[in-house]
C-alpha cells in the first residue's frame, strides 16, 4: 500500500469568526493533513508532538481514521501548541492572537521505522528545522517531498527555510506569504522566484479564490468551488496539502498533468473543510460526498469554446 508521510503540528486552536467563538477545540497543521489524506485509502503516517494536557480521544479518532499516530511524541509534563486566531469580516483575512510553541519548542521528530521509505512526505506548516530532520531520516528518496509554511516561520526562521526549501519538490503556500517569500507583488514573479530558491512546483493558495500550479513556465489554475456557507476557514490550507499529497500518494504518479488532478482533490477536500467549525467536518466527511462535489467541480470548470 502507498505510503504518505506528513509531520506538523497536532494543536489546540480557538477560533473566532463572525458566526461564533470556539474555546480550545482540536487544531493543528499535522491534524488537517492526516484527515484530508485519510480519504484516499492510503497508510498516512503523523510525526509531531502533544503534551500531557491532550486528550487521548483525539488520537483515537484520528486512528480510527486509520491515520498512524505512532509518530505523535506524548510529553506527560508539557503542553500542547495553542494557537488562537480571529477571521475578518470577509473570513479571507485573520489575525492570530496567540502562539505558545509549548512541547514544540524543544522538539525532536523520530520518524517511525515503518513510515521512513514512504513514497510522498508532507512536510506539513512546522519549524523548517524541524521539517529537514524528517526529511534527514528517511532510508530512500521519496519521489515527491511537499512542503507548506506560514508567515510565522518566515518572520522567525528565513534562514533555515532556505535550507529546506533547496532539499524539497513543491511548496504550497498562500498568496500573502508567496508575496513575503519573494518580494515580489505579481504572483507569476512571485512563482519565478520562490522557482529559484528551490522547489520545481510551485503551489499558490488563494483561498475562496482557488490555487495557482507553476512549474518550467506552465500554470494551472484550479477554481475553489463558492460555497453559500463558510464557517471557519481555519486548516483549509492543510486540508489542501493533505488532499494534494494524499491524491499522489494514492496514484504514485508525479507528472505534472497528475498535479493537476492532485490540485483539485485539494481544492475539493478544502472546501468541506470551512464548512464547520475546526475538524468537526472533515470528521465526518464521507467518500460518497467526496466524489458528488468532484463532480460539481467538474460542471464547475468545464467549457467548449469555439475558436475559429
Ligand atoms: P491553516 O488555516 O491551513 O493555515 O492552518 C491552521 C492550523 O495551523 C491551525 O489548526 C493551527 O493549529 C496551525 N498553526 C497555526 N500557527 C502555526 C505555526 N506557526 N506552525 C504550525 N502550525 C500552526
Amino acid at each position: 500500500m502507498s505510503k504518505l508521510l506528513a509531520v506538523g503540528t497536532v494543536a489546540f486552536d480557538a477560533i473566532e469568526t463572525p458566526f461564533g467563538k470556539t474555546d480550545k477545540i482540536l487544531g493543528g497543521s499535522g491534524t488537517f493533513v492526516g484527515l484530508a489524506a485519510s480519504q484516499f485509502g492510503i497508510e498516512t503516517g503523523v510525526v509531531s508532538v502533544v503534551g500531557g494536557d491532550f486528550p487521548e480521544s483525539y488520537l483515537s479518532m484520528m486512528n480510527d481514521k486509520g491515520i498512524n499516530t505512532d509518530g505523535v511524541e506524548v510529553v506527560k509534563d508539557g503542553k500542547t501548541f495553542f494557537w488562537s486566531g480571529r477571521y475578518h469580516n470577509d473570513m479571507n483575512s485573520r489575525d492570530t492572537l496567540v502562539t505558545e510553541l509549548n512541547v514544540l519548542a524543544d522538539f525532536n521528530p523520530v520518524v517511525p521505522e515503518a513510515f521512513k521509505n514512504a513514497s510522498i512526505v508532507m512536510l506539513g506548516n512546522l519549524h523548517p528545522l524541524v521539517q529537514l530532520s524528517v526529511l534527514e531520516q528517511m532510508n530512500e528518496k521519496p519521489k515527491l517531498v511537499i512542503l507548506d509554511t506560514m508567515n510565522f516561520w518566515m518572520d522567525s526562521a528565513l534562514g533555515d527555510l532556505h535550507t529546506v526549501l533547496k532539499r524539497i519538490d513543491v511548496i504550497t503556500i498562500n498568496d500573502e506569504e508567496a508575496r513575503q517569500l519573494s518580494g515580489e507583488y505579481s504572483l507569476v514573479n512571485a512563482a519565478k522566484k520562490i522557482h529559484e530558491m528551490g522547489p520545481k512546483y510551485v503551489v499558490i493558495k488563494k483561498g475562496e479564490h482557488g490555487a495557482l500550479l507553476f512549474h518550467n513556465g506552465k500554470m494551472f489554475f484550479a477554481p475553489a468551488l463558492p460555497l453559500a456557507e463558510v464557517f471557519d476557514p481555519t486548516g483549509a490550507g492543510d486540508t489542501f496539502a493533505g488532499g494534494f499529497a494524499g491524491y499522489l500518494a494514492k496514484t504514485e504518479d508525479v507528472s505534472f498533468e497528475n498535479l493537476k488532478n492532485a490540485i483539485i482533490y485539494g481544492s475539493n477536500l478544502a472546501s468541506f473543510c470551512v464548512e464547520k467549525f475546526g475538524t468537526q467536518r472533515m470528521e465526518e466527511l464521507t467518500a460518497d460526498e467526496v466524489k458528488h462535489r468532484l463532480e460539481a467541480f467538474k460542471e464547475l470548470t468545464q467549457f467548449d469554446i469555439r475558436l475559429s
